[in-house]
């Protein structure tokens, strides 16, 4: 399930993979602007489909995208998606210490750009990297994802939580982000496995905030709520892409409904206070109107955190990138979710 490899862009938050950070995240924060922009586009949604020369010209939005260039006909990228080499005293002595500890993370499985950013904490100074568990090979295969797939990937290493856990706590981080592959050949779905990893880490460790970025577990509540009880801080999904794309992005045992009831359930689930959390990419052939039905689908299960990403192809074989959308639009869609959330 967890999505990193094949996207880049930009991104809201700052805990998924493959990202180029360029807006905020949607709901994470109360607005103090007014509803008028959203209650504005609630009406045209209801009368009817607007386009995006309407969504511009109302969102006061100058270009929404730019165009992907081909071997024909070559365009190089925007500026907004080159980023600086990463470094800094904190991402060295991280990358030091994943070698030293043989951790595996998708920021540099993913060759994620924001990774310089996340390890040194960037604007919040609270340094983040995403730990892979459970293997490197996944029972599915979505269309954007360079993970390797096989129907019966390696057995997981019983010891892998008591080792990650004692690891990540022996280690300098304030945010740890736990993910992994699909397990759809377990029985548990490697339920057990992410609630061990978590439950060892906090109780080790129990000032490190944990997210846990999840499978669907093909909507079994058992473990759902096994994840979502185990002492997590944030129980994040990915729906991945809006509801019209699902079948086209992603395999075809995942989809909407089924991502949104898992995202509702782990809120019934867990203790108060627990955030829940899931992220899209953008440039995968979506419509603005599709992006907002979608935010307005995802605030209405309850999730308390949205992030947006830029697709990035990552081999020739993979989805091909629609667009690259404009920071400026990025910037749009976070005013629209806050205003979701007041
Ligand atoms: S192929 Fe597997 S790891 Fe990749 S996004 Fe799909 S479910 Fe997640």
């Amino acid at each position: 399930m967890q999505p990193a490899v094949g996207r880049q862009g930009a991104q809201l938050g700052k805990f998924g993979a493959r990202f180029l950070q360029l807006a905020g995240r949607a709901f994470s924060s109360q607005s103090s602007g007014a509803r008028s922009q959203l209650a504005a586009l609630q009406e045209r949604l209801a009368k009817d489909e607007p386009t995006l020369k309407e969504f511009l010209s109302a969102y006061d939005v100058s270009d929404y995208s730019v165009e992907v260039g081909s071997k024909k006909n070559f365009k190089p990228k925007p500026e907004w998606m080159k980023r600086v080499i990463p470094g800094g005293d904190k991402y060295t002595t991280i990358k030091a210490k994943l070698r030293e500890l043989n951790l595996n993370t998708v920021c540099e499985e993913a060759r994620c750009p924001n990774i310089g950013e996340c390890w040194s904490g960037g604007e919040t100074g609270t340094a983040t990297a995403t730990i892979m568990i459970l293997g490197d090979t996944c029972t599915r295969g979505c269309r954007f994802c360079a993970v390797k797939t096989s129907k019966a990937p390696p057995p997981p290493d019983p010891e892998e939580p008591r080792k990650v856990a004692e690891a990540i706590v022996a280690w300098g981080l304030d945010y740890i982000v736990l993910t992994s592959v699909d397990r759809d050949d377990l029985p548990d779905q490697g339920s057990n496995h992410f609630a061990e990893t978590v439950s060892l880490l906090k109780a080790r460790k129990p000032s490190m905030l944990v997210e846990a970025l999840v499978p669907d577990f093909r909507g079994d509540s058992g473990c759902v709520e096994r994840v979502a009880t185990s002492g997590l801080d944030v129980f994040a999904h990915n729906i991945e892409t809006v509801e019209e794309l699902q079948s086209v992005v992603r395999d075809r045992r995942a989809n909407f409904r089924q991502s949104l009831d898992v995202l509702k359930l782990a809120k019934e689930f867990a203790p108060a206070g627990t955030l829940t959390k899931t992220s899209i990419m953008l440039g995968c052939g979506e419509t603005p109107s599709q992006v907002i039905k979608t935010m307005e689908n995802v605030r209405s299960a309850g999730v308390d955190v949205m992030t947006f990403g830029q697709y990035m192809r990552p081999t020739k074989k993979h989805m091909a990138v629609s667009e690259y959308v404009t920071p400026e639009a990025f910037d749009k869609y976070r005013e629209l979710g806050e205003e979701m959330v007041c």
